[in-house]
């Protein structure tokens, strides 16, 4: 039984696609909240983006979203429990530029 799948569309800062409902926009459009990374858009916003995704490395198929820690979320096989394959990605929302002083060595 599926209820979900209305989303035609994923979040274009992380490629998830459940959302919360989060207001209309100053022109009326519906605006989301992801539930992954917090980020607030519009559905008409633009193209749907796929790349943040990863892919299973060991099928192939799309991974979803399984767990959002600090720093880093977990995704799961699209096609768990059949593919019981995770992955783990770093989030990096603000990434520091950080002169790395070079040393020989
Ligand atoms: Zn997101
Ligand atoms: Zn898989």
């Amino acid at each position: 039984m599926k209820e979900k799948g209305s989303a035609q569309f994923t979040c274009p800062g992380c490629g998830f696609d459940t959302f919360y409902r989060y207001g209309r926009s100053a022109t009326g459009n519906q605006r989301y909240l992801c539930l992954a990374c917090g980020r607030q858009f519009t559905a008409d916003g633009g193209r749907p983006v796929h790349s943040a995704r990863p892919s299973c490395p060991r099928c192939g198929k799309e991974m979803y979203l399984y767990k959002r820690e600090e720093g880093l979320i977990r995704y799961r096989c699209s096609r768990y429990p059949e593919c019981r394959t995770y992955q783990k990605m770093e989030t990096t929302p603000c990434p520091t530029i950080t002169p790395s002083p070079e040393e020989c060595g």
